[in-house]
């Protein structure tokens, strides 16, 4: 893995240029497949003028006898095993046609099949190959070693499996970071691109987090490591795709369960082709001719290529994108959302609100100093962007935060914790003080009239004072809105449990009529069933705890990956690991394409089954062009799926949602 770290500034350039990390590619001759078809296709093309120029048997059977092993051994081998297993896999049947029209003498035909067999099998693989390059091209991007400190000072190379949490690394100059972690001192540029896709580097000074996989500017950093090699966030995103290509859509679930049935179905006529004709006395050699042909033709190996790889296509190209879809199922439901519901914290908005306004209460005996350390040392542990605003806001004015005891949160409210024996909640002021009566209401509602998120502040029971918070609208969170509404065919619908004030304007900034405030976590889910009741596909996008029952009750939910808690990145089915809402649109656009395909694919293969059937059936289809018909609609429909796998493919999915 080392060797193949690209120099960091080819790397920015690849960056630069597709969004994604530079893709490596599997080589063709590194496929076992590839070579086992090439030795067959080698034999083949030196038996074949040997027969042809009348040269003795002896010359030429051999070699053929070779391509067969060379080209029918593998798929054999795996046809046996698979008997064994009561399944019955068809490339075995391919191989017994094979030897059929050897045993009646048809030793090239049967060569040819073999050969073209073995070559669309290596093509397979190959597209296999490739896919799974595309996904871990990611993972190649963190390194395999980095510079340990040890306690005595020293400097120790160590394999980053073997770092433990709490150890402390070296990152030097454009090295790439080997662990997830903080900053303890040193300041540098960081490149985020393969995390976060920013293109531009971000500056990291002691208490900042580093991902690994990242690249390191022009200053030393020192980092302590806070995440195993395993859970770093790279590699949880690595697994996610893995996990995903190994899951089966519905609908190749259906076909495989179809084959198999199929299959019997076909051996069966196949023997009725042999054996009818042969009692109304045709010759054995052209019945057996016409039932191997037919055998091969009815072969459903197009339809069970039609729909897993355009789907797994467009899974690594979302992949590469930041869009973490994780499994074929999902890919496969994404395209048949017709309703969208958008969370506003954090999905909508950046998620980093700043506080705005400090206000204490008239007699309260808090003044705003006191006040935010109150509420910044109740929030300290919440995950909750809010939370995070009003930390910040307090260690910025360098206020000391005391410990905080018996903390509690509840999602779409606000948190409790104690502090110094007050007990201080934080929170909606709705839900903390209902009614509006309060002078700390009237507060609120002045603030949230223009447009701020407020939360109270309660110390013992008391209103102790407000905070104002403002957030920005994501700068293509427009454009997206405009995009679901275009595919989906209906503007999207927000939901938050922000006061309808804040809310309705920041709605109507996104272009978002149906505006849903003030809900808890199980409003959201409410809203969601009685929009799936209605007949709709419901996709839900969030980020938060609060949205995490909601992203489960939807047909498919989409995770924040930036701002995202972990419990909504669990919860979903597909995770924006660089929060860029615009590629919502796009894979539901994608998904349509990979869905179309299959169909495409499913009906290629079935004209040249039924086609080649009938014509071997009322007709004379020699063998070897059954074997074209039958392996060329094959590779077609493989290559075919593959098309999604292309930059264009995502480039045409961005531009469908904005027409
Ligand atoms: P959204 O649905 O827009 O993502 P949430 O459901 O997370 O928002 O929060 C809804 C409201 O609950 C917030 O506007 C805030 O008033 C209050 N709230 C939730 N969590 C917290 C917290 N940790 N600190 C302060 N207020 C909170
Ligand atoms: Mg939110």
């Amino acid at each position: 893995m080392t060797s193949t770290i690209a120099p960091p500034s080819a790397d920015r350039a690849a960056c630069a240029r597709d969004g994604g990390p530079p893709r490596r590619r599997t080589r063709v001759f590194a496929l076992p497949e590839a070579r086992w078809a090439t030795a067959a296709t080698v034999l083949f093309l030196l038996a074949l003028p040997l027969q042809l120029a009348g040269a003795p048997a002896w010359a030429w059977g051999p070699l053929y006898g070779l391509a067969y092993a060379t080209g029918g051994w593998e798929p054999g081998w795996e046809g046996l095993k698979a008997l064994k297993d009561k399944t019955l896999d068809v490339d075995l049947l391919m191989i017994v046609a094979a030897l059929g029209a050897a045993s009646i003498g048809q030793v090239m035909d049967g060569a040819l099949l073999v050969v073209i067999f073995a070559t669309s099998g290596a093509l397979e693989a190959l597209a296999t190959a490739r896919t799974a390059d595309s996904v871990r091209g990611l993972l190649d991007l963190a390194p395999a070693t980095a510079v340990k400190l040890t306690d005595d000072g020293g400097e120790q190379p160590v394999a980053v499996e073997e770092l433990a949490v709490g150890d402390t690394i070296l990152v030097r100059p454009g090295e790439r970071v080997g662990a997830d972690g903080r900053v303890l001192d040193g300041a540098s540029d960081v490149d985020q691109a393969t995390v976060t896709g920013e293109p531009l580097p971000v500056t990291k000074e002691p208490g900042d987090e580093v991902f690994a996989g990242t690249l390191n500017g022009t200053g030393a950093l020192r980092v302590r490591v806070e995440r195993d090699a395993s859970d770093s966030v790279i590699a949880r995103i690595v697994r996610m795709v893995e996990e995903a290509s190994e899951t089966k859509a519905p609908t190749q679930l259906f076909i495989e369960k179809v084959e198999q049935r199929y299959s019997l179905g076909m051996v069966a006529a196949t023997l009725a082709v042999f054996f009818v004709p042969l009692a109304f006395g045709v010759e054995l050699t052209d019945a057996l001719l016409r039932a191997m042909t037919f055998m091969i033709v009815a072969s459903p190996c197009a339809v069970v290529l039609a729909t897993m790889p355009p789907l797994l296509s467009a899974i690594a190209n979302a992949g590469r994108h930041g869009v973490l879809v994780k499994s074929a199922v999902v890919m496969e439901r994404l395209g048949q959302v017709d309703a969208v519901a958008l969370d506003k914290t954090g999905t909508l908005t950046e998620g980093t609100p700043r506080v705005t306004d400090i206000r204490p209460m008239a007699h309260s005996p808090y003044g705003e100093g006191e006040l935010l350390a109150l509420a910044a040392a109740a929030e300290h542990p919440s995950e909750h962007p809010l939370a995070r605003a009003i930390v910040d806001a307090a260690r910025e004015r360098g206020l000391d935060l005391p410990q905080a005891r018996d903390f509690t949160s509840a999602p779409g409210v606000g948190v409790k914790a104690v502090i110094d024996g007050r007990t201080v909640e934080v929170g909606a002021p709705s839900r903390l003080v209902p009614g509006s009566g309060h002078p700390a209401s009237a507060v609120a509602e002045g603030l949230e009239e223009s447009g701020r998120t407020a939360v109270l502040v309660l110390v013992d029971g008391a209103p102790a004072g407000v905070l104002g918070l403002a957030d920005r609208l994501r700068p293509d969170a427009a454009d997206t809105v405009k995009s679901l509404a275009a595919l989906t065919g209906s503007g999207p619908v927000l939901l938050t449990g922000d006061n309808p004030r804040a809310a309705a304007r920041l709605a109507a900034e996104a272009g978002i009529d149906d505006v849903r405030a003030g809900l808890l976590p199980q409003d959201k889910v409410s809203a969601v069933k009685a929009m799936e009741d209605a007949g709709r596909k419901v996709l839900v996008v969030g980020d938060g705890v609060n949205d995490a029952p909601a992203l489960a009750a939807a047909h498919t939910g989409i995770a924040m990956g930036r701002a995202g808690s972990d419990l909504a990145l669990e919860t979903a089915d597909a995770v924006i690991v660089r929060d860029e809402l615009a590629t919502v649109p796009t894979t539901i656009a994608l998904s349509r394409r990979a869905r179309r395909l299959v169909v495409q694919n499913l009906v290629i293969a079935g004209v040249f089954i039924t086609g080649l059937v009938i014509w071997d059936l009322a007709g004379t289809l020699p063998l070897p062009l059954g074997v074209l018909g039958h392996e060329g609609s094959t590779v077609i429909v493989g290559l075919n799926g593959l098309r999604l796998l292309r930059e264009t493919a995502w480039q045409r999915s961005a531009a469908e949602g904005t027409l």
